[in-house]
C-alpha cells in the first residue's frame, strides 16, 4: 500500500525561458526525463496545475506588483526584472500563476482529504519573493500564498512552514514575521557568506510572532550528519511545541554537495532524514497533511535523484 501523493508538474514552467541561467527550464527538464524511466510517475497521483487568480497572488503580494509583473511579461523578450538575478520571458507570469494554483491545488486537495500529501516540481521558485519586490529568481511567493490561503479560506491555526532550502526564505519569514498562526522555520547556510543575507539565529519574529520565526544557520561544508543534528535537536522539539495542523515544505535541494551555487555538504540522505522527520511530524499533528513545494537546486542530477527520493518517502505508508 501507498500513500495517495499527488504530484504537480505543468509543460508550462518550461516556458519560463531563463536562457543560461542557473534557474532554468533543464532543471525540470531532466527530471521528468529521468521520472520516465522509472514506475515512479505510475504511483503517484497526476495534479492539475491550474492557474491562479490574481486576488489570489493578492493574499501575498500587491495589486500593482503583479500588474508589474504582468506588464513585463507582455513586452514578450528576454529582461531583467527587479534585479540582475531575476530574468523574465514572454510566459514568466503565466507560467508563475500556474506555479502557484498548483500549491493551491495541491494543499486544497490534501485539505479535503482527497490527497495524503504532495509535491509540486514548479519554478519560478517563490521563497525570496517579497511583498513587493522579485528576488532571487522569485516573483510570487508560493508558499507563503498557500500558508494565507489554508489560514483564510481553510481555518487552519497553526500552520508550519519549514524552509531547507540552502537560502534564507526572506520573503516568507517577512510576510508572517508578526502572527503566530504561520510558523516559518528556515535552515540555511550562514547569511554572512551566503544570499540574501537574512536568516540570523536572532531572527525570532517580530511582536505577536515572536518565537513563531526560527532561523538556523549552517556553516559552509555541513554535511548529513550536521544537519541532521540540528534538525533533531533544535527544529523538531521546537515543532513538536507548535503542534502545527498543517505543514507546508520549501523544498530547496542546493543545500547538495554538488550544487554549484552553494557551499554545504549534504546527500540525499540528508534531505531524506529531515523529510521523514517532517513526515512523522505531520502524521502526530496534522493527520499527515503536509505539502512539499520545490524551490532551488541548480545540478541537474543532484536535483533529480533528491526529488525522487523524497517522493519515495512521501508514497511510503506511514509504520
Ligand atoms: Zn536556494
Amino acid at each position: 500500500m501507498t500513500l495517495r501523493t499527488g504530484f504537480y508538474f505543468d509543460p508550462i514552467y518550461l516556458q519560463h525561458d531563463t536562457g543560461s541561467h542557473p534557474e532554468n527550464a533543464g532543471r525540470l527538464q531532466f527530471l521528468i526525463e529521468s521520472m520516465a524511466k522509472t514506475s515512479l510517475l505510475d504511483e503517484l497521483q497526476q495534479g492539475k496545475a491550474r492557474k491562479a487568480e490574481v486576488h489570489e497572488i493578492q493574499l501575498i503580494h500587491e495589486l500593482n506588483y503583479i500588474r508589474s509583473v504582468e506588464d513585463a511579461c507582455a513586452v514578450g523578450q528576454q529582461q531583467y526584472f527587479g534585479s540582475m538575478d531575476c530574468i523574465i520571458s514572454g510566459k514568466t507570469y503565466e507560467a508563475a500563476l500556474h506555479a502557484t494554483g498548483a500549491i493551491l491545488d495541491a494543499v486544497n486537495q490534501v485539505a479535503d482529504q482527497k490527497l495524503d500529501n504532495a509535491f509540486c516540481a514548479v519554478r519560478p521558485p517563490g521563497h525570496h519573493a517579497e511583498n513587493s519586490e522579485a528576488m532571487g529568481f522569485c516573483y510570487f511567493n508560493n508558499v507563503a500564498i498557500a500558508a494565507e490561503f489554508l489560514v483564510k479560506e481553510k481555518g487552519y491555526e497553526r500552520v508550519l512552514i519549514f524552509d531547507f532550502d540552502v537560502h534564507h526564505g526572506n520573503g516568507t519569514q517577512h510576510s508572517f514575521e508578526a502572527r503566530n498562526d504561520i510558523f516559518y522555520c528556515s535552515i540555511h547556510q550562514d547569511p554572512r557568506i551566503c544570499y540574501p543575507g537574512t536568516g540570523y539565529a536572532s531572527e525570532r519574529g517580530v511582536s505577536d510572532g515572536t518565537g513563531y520565526t526560527l532561523n538556523c544557520p549552517m556553516p559552509p561544508y555541513s554535511d548529513d550528519e550536521r544537519y541532521l543534528q540540528v534538525f533533531h535537536n533544535n527544529i523538531l522539539p521546537v515543532f513538536q511545541d507548535y503542534a502545527p495542523d498543517f505543514i507546508l515544505i520549501s523544498a530547496g535541494f542546493d543545500a547538495h554537495r554538488d550544487d554549484p551555487l552553494a557551499q554545504e555538504s549534504l546527500t540525499v540522505e540528508g534531505f531524506d532524514g529531515m523529510l521523514e522527520g517532517m513526515k512523522t511530524l505531520a502524521y502526530h499533528y496534522a493527520e499527515g497533511r503536509m505539502v512539499s513545494v520545490l524551490e532551488g537546486g541548480y545540478d541537474y542530477q543532484a536535483l533529480s535523484d533528491s526529488i525522487q527520493s523524497h517522493l519515495e518517502i512521501l508514497l511510503k505508508d506511514p509504520a
